[in-house]
């Protein structure tokens, strides 16, 4: 009996250790394929010797990194105590700051579905894009209009699970089925560090990942990324190779009047827009594609099908409740009803929290911001410097590597090499929540070697 015992209480023993060590492992694959790497060439000037001790040296810094988020993260990303100092975790860019403004919002934007609603698959089958719910179409171009970012006239809406479905399907669609070899995908360097691990992940034959379109020089086919403003540096691009054979995907996930002027509104060929960085909700995974040519919208369509059977129709729901309230927000000028437009809401946040940083960084001494031209914005009516989701930080002096410099200081960002850069350079997330950020700030400020 008491042999007995003993033997479960070992099982129990081994069963616990077991399950810690499996999340140990879980937790260090979270970390990594947050921060999966990848040799980019970049646009530093560097020795080739340099660059491989470099990388060496960014492999080992990964090990250590992932065993020492083993300790110091927690399962959600956000930092916990350790040891004292807390540590802050800016790699990733999770909209968080907006969480106050629809904590505000109250019940205008709760959802309810009961469970007999929407349970088919289908929307509206005389829609090229079949699961596109028309509730969701209607706040979009709705939203549009109002801001002027995007023209939406004689465009085709394809929805997808987040603007990453949608890439992978505009991949998709603008690859010719059956060329001889993959059609070559191109971002001017830095450009957003999941671009090549998208294009690269399936190992596709339609296309593969071909680096910084500043250096493309092939006489082939292409497709460029334009992203505007930047991810990772804010900057506002235009397409930089510009020869007969392209093809251009616009990503605007940021072209949104909190982080940059509205000049014009975008008039391209496929833009992908998001939810997760214009309101917030990066957790309802909802995008959508604006697109000119109905076989492209048509093929981007098949790919959704073929992918996921379309898109959850409970997320576009919630996603057209929360773009009508934003909507709604906005258009409300001089109701008697007191709620503050969102997009002054997020404006002046990250109005506030660019000088808080710039102090900072002047404070410190060490460490250089990108500057950005004064615009006018045809939405607000303001003149103002973008104010990017994302910090491009730079460390003077002779410090190479930034990224492993600031998570001495506890500090969690991105380095430049991500973004297919020189390391000096690191991205920072603008978006966290206001203690995070303004705990950032202030250890930022402080550091003086
Ligand atoms: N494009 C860019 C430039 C981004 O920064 C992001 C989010 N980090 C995405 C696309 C992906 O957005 P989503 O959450 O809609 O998949």
């Amino acid at each position: 009996m008491d042999k007995r015992r003993v033997l479960s209480l070992r099982q129990v023993l081994m069963v616990s250790m077991a399950l810690n060590v499996g999340l140990i492992l879980r937790l260090g694959y979270v970390g990594e394929t947050w921060r999966a790497e990848q040799s980019l060439h970049g646009f530093c000037l560097q020795e080739k010797s340099q660059s491989r001790v470099a990388s060496t040296e960014a492999s080992s810094q990964k090990v250590a990194h992932v065993s020492r988020l083993k300790q110091v993260v927690s399962i959600d990303g956000t930092e916990i105590e350790d040891g004292g100092e807390r540590v802050i975790n800016l790699d990733h860019g999770d909209p968080t700051m907006y969480e106050r403004f629809w904590q505000q919002m109250g019940d205008k934007t709760t959802v309810v579905i009961s469970g007999w609603q929407y349970i088919s698959y289908f929307s509206d089958v005389t829609n090229l894009c079949w699961f596109l719910e028309p509730e969701f179409a209607k706040a979009v171009v709705r939203l549009h209009k109002l801001v002027g970012n995007a023209i939406t006239e004689d465009r085709y809406i394809v929805v997808g699970t987040g603007s990453t479905q949608l890439f992978q399907a505009a991949l998709y669609a603008l690859c010719p089925p059956n060329a001889s070899e993959p059609m070559n995908v191109v971002s001017a360097a830095p450009f957003y560090s999941s671009y090549p691990l998208m294009t690269d992940f399936l190992k596709s034959g339609l296309y593969k990942w071909a680096g910084d379109a500043h250096k493309f020089s092939k006489d082939m086919p292409y497709i460029e990324l334009v992203t505007s403003p930047n991810n990772p540096d804010g900057s506002t691009r235009q397409a930089v190779v510009n020869r007969s054979k392209g093809i251009l995907v616009h990503d605007f996930a940021y072209y949104w009047p909190q982080y940059t002027p509205i000049s014009f509104p975008a008039d391209h060929d496929l833009m992908l827009f998001t939810v997760s960085k214009s309101t917030g909700h990066a957790g309802t995974r909802i995008g959508w594609a604006l697109v000119r040519d109905e076989e492209v919208a048509r093929k981007m369509t098949k790919f959704i099908e073929l992918n996921t059977i379309g898109v959850s129709k409970d997320s576009q729901l919630r996603a057209a409740k929360i773009l009508q309230a934003v909507a709604d927000s906005c258009d409300r000028v001089g109701s008697p009803e007191e709620v503050q437009p969102f997009f002054d809401y997020s404006y002046i946040l990250m109005e506030k929290r660019w000088k808080q940083l710039r102090a900072a960084v002047k404070k410190s001494g060490l460490f250089s911001l990108p500057d950005f031209p004064s615009e006018f914005c045809n939405f607000s009516d303001r003149t103002f410097e973008s104010q990017p989701a994302f910090a491009w930080l730079k460390c003077e002096g002779e410090r190479e590597d930034c990224e492993s410099f600031l998570r001495g200081h506890r500090i969690l960002t991105r380095g430049g090499k991500h973004f297919g850069v020189c390391p000096k350079y690191v991205r920072i997330s603008m978006l966290e929540r206001d203690e995070m950020f303004d705990l950032f700030t202030e250890r930022l400020s402080e550091i003086k070697s």
